[in-house]
This record gives structure tokens, sequence and C-alpha cells, in this order.
């Protein structure tokens, strides 16, 4: 019945409809939403999506959500919601492919984190800021964070990731440790007569929190480094969720998840921020932003493979929703049933273990260029980023990367290596 020429015709279409398939499953589409609830106006966000990134042989694309919980004021939240992607994508080398870019991500973050606290430091203004800062590059997920504002995953296959540190004094006792070491003074506020009341405080400045970006007027331990965390979803993709302190306050990720389990991201949002307000109230600014990572389109129902059924099976036993749940496990049965995949995971406050070359990319420091700020250094001027450590077996003082004067002068004091503060005690707010 078929002729000649139609026979040659068809595999090249199914190869083509193939091809694009495949396409349409390496990059995910996003949905995001946002809903707010503001108390004192110090929350900010940015979300930014199909930001274009040139490469070799075309152009690809990532998307960037961030959050930001001021305090003490406005100024910090909004100097890093304008500056602190720049600095970043100007802490990674030019022509890295697509997977190159990813791995040096973790690295430029720290940079860019330390220098937009640097430079928001240099205008003399008061005030601070948490950061939760999320880059989507394909089914990479990187979220950089300081302070307590948190971002929470849920991938598609029912597991909950936590991506983001919390630095809060009360509940992170590394921190408390690095402060006291580095130090700064650790306690409660003294209302007189030895009462003492409210959350642990890092005096001076009178902080909750342990990392920030900006707080000039506290302890430089206070520090911009961030905890940096890098996973894989699988191509089934997931939900995430930042919300800063006023959501988590109240409602657990589990709960936060729940509640809005089926609607999209804008009506999840607000139901999320709904559901927190209705726990404790409006006590504080309460933000959240949801990002939908989903596989382009369901392609068509393909036969499938035996060989699959047993992990099919396997999957839906781990399933943990019910009720609609099963119709939906056929649908996706063709999907590859893996997991989050871990890529990256760091939080150490030094700089020197965090600009060092253990993650493998290709001449990730220029020579010349401070690690942190970017400036050219003459020949001879840079400083190794290890000079002064104490871990000398392998490292080298003329070892890279380096810092320019100014940008070494700030680690030293992050690490409590010159005094710091100038004796101002801040309002104590957090
Ligand atoms: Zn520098």
């Amino acid at each position: 019945m078929l002729s000649k020429g139609e026979h040659q015709t068809v595999p090249l279409s199914v190869l083509l409809k193939r091809e694009l398939a495949s396409e349409k499953i390496e990059r995910p589409e996003l949905s995001h939403g946002q809903a707010s609830q503001s108390k004192k106006g110090e929350d900010f966000t940015l979300l930014k999506t199909e930001c274009q990134r040139v490469l070799g042989d075309g152009v690809t694309t990532y998307s960037v959500f961030g959050l930001f919980d001021g305090h003490n004021g406005s100024a910090a939240a909004i100097y890093s919601k304008e500056n602190l992607l720049n600095n970043v994508l100007g802490a990674i080398p030019a022509d890295l492919n697509r997977d190159e870019w990813v791995a040096a991500l973790p690295r430029a973050l720290v940079a860019g984190f330390v220098k937009t606290d640097k430079d928001f430091q240099e205008r003399a203004q008061t005030s601070g800021t948490t950061v939760t800062f999320v880059i989507i590059e394909g089914w990479v997920v990187t979220v950089a964070s300081v302070g307590d504002s948190r971002c929470v995953l849920e991938s598609a296959e029912g597991g909950i990731h936590y991506l983001s540190a919390d630095h809060r004094l009360d509940t992170n006792e590394e921190e408390r440790e690095r402060i006291t070491s580095s130090g700064g003074e650790v306690g409660r506020l003294n209302t007189g007569g030895g009462t003492e009341i409210g959350p642990l405080r890092c005096w001076p400045g009178g902080l909750c929190l342990s990392r920030s970006i900006g707080d000039m007027d506290v302890g430089e331990f206070i520090v911009p480094v961030p905890y940096v965390k890098q996973v894989k979803l699988s191509s089934a993709g997931g939900r995430l969720i930042l919300s800063s302190d006023g959501v988590w306050d109240a409602v657990s990720a589990e709960v936060a998840f729940d509640c809005c389990r089926g609607m999209p991201p804008d009506a999840a949002a607000s139901q999320i921020v709904k559901e927190a307000l209705q726990v404790k109230g409006l006590r504080d600014d309460t933000t959240c932003i949801v990002v939908d990572i989903t596989p382009q389109e369901k392609p068509m129902p393909a036969p499938i493979p035996p060989k699959k059924q047993g992990k099919g099976v396997f999957k839906s036993m781990f399933r943990k929703k019910s009720p609609e749940s099963s119709s939906q496990v056929e649908k996706e049965e063709f999907i590859e049933p893996d997991v989050v995949e871990e890529l990256f995971e760091e939080g150490s406050a030094s700089l020197a273990e965090r600009l060092d070359s253990k993650y493998p990319v290709c001449n990730m420091f220029k020579l010349f260029m401070c690690a942190v700020c970017q400036v050219e250094i003459k020949p001879g001027e840079g400083i190794s980023v290890h000079a002064g450590s104490k871990n000398t077996k392998k490292l080298r003082p003329w070892d890279g990367p380096f810092l320019c004067s100014s940008c070494q002068d700030k680690k030293e004091a992050m690490e409590g290596k010159r005094p710091s503060g100038d004796g101002r005690y801040s309002s104590g707010s957090d």
C-alpha cells in the first residue's frame, strides 16, 4: 500500500520526533509564582527566567530566583537584589561549556556573595539581609544561602530535600563555635537583674544570624560566605519553595508542600503564606516563591519496556501521595525512576577552603585577577588565599587563587584576625 517514497520518509520523521522528545526531556519547563504579606517591607525577591548565556555553538538559558529578607532597614536587601547576580556571573570565566559552567557556580557564588557584602559595606550604610539565591540550569538546581530563609525541594519522586543552611545562632552550634573562636560573644539579651530573654544573639551587634550580607555595624565574623548545595533532579522534576522565616517559623516543609498540592505556583505561594499566617498571624514579613520544574510536555505514551516494570513498582511503593496518584504513576511509567542526585555541598565559612580548587574545572581562576572582586592584580601583589593557613602540608603560600590586598583584609577580618566592628552596638533587631 505504501509507496517507496513514503517508506523512506517514515524513519526520518520518527527520528526527528525522537530527537525532539529527548530534547524536551533534556530541558525542563519552569513556572513560578510568589506571594507576600508585608509587615516591615524588608523582604525583596528577584525572579529572572530565561537569562541567556552564549556558548561556543549557540545560546543556552538559565533562571535565577532570589529571596532577600532585610533587617535594620532594607538597603542591604535592595543592594543585593540589584548587584549579587552580576557579581556571581563576573566570577565565572568566559567560554565554559554547560557542564563547566554548572561546576564553576559553587565557587563563583562564594566570590559573588563576598564581593557584594564588601561593596555594600564600603557604602557605609547600615542594615543587613539574608539571601537565598537559586540558579536553575537544565535539571541542575544550585542554591547559595546566608541567614535563615530557606529553600526546600520536593522531587517528583516524593522526597524532601533541604537545599539551604540555617544560619541561626539558636539552632547552629557549629556557627556559635566559629563566632566565639573568632572573638565574638554569643548570648541572650540581658534585661538587667540577670534575666535573659529572646533568642541567642551575637555581640557586638546583637544579631540572631551568624551569616548575612551587610551588617557593617556588627562583628565581621558575621560573614557573607554562603552555604552552597547543588543537586540534579530526575527528568520527572520537582517543586521548590523559597520562603522567609515568617513561613518556616509557622509551618514545616511537609505542611508547606501538602497545603498546596496540585495548585499552580502562584496559587501555591499564596496558600503557603495564608497557611503560615493562620498559624502565627502576621508577625514578620512573610514571603514565598514557588518554582515548578517539570518535563516540557508528556511525550507520546510509548510502550513500556518490560525491564522497567520492576523499577516502576518499586517507585510506586515509595510514592507518598495515594489518592489521585495511581493514574499518575501509569502516566509517568516511561520516565526513568531516578532520584535527586547530589552534586555539591559545602558550608564552610573559610575562604581558603571555599576558593580552593578541589572542584575540577579548567582555568577557574585567572592568575592575575582577585578571586573575589575580579580586579586585576599586578604580578607580585596578589596574596595567596592560603597565606597564613595552618594547613601547610599540601598548600604553599604561592599557590593560587590570589586575593587583592583589600579582599585579603576582608578575609582576615572575617576570620577574627583583626579587631572588627567600631564599638557601636546596633539596635539588636533581627
Ligand atoms: Zn579583591
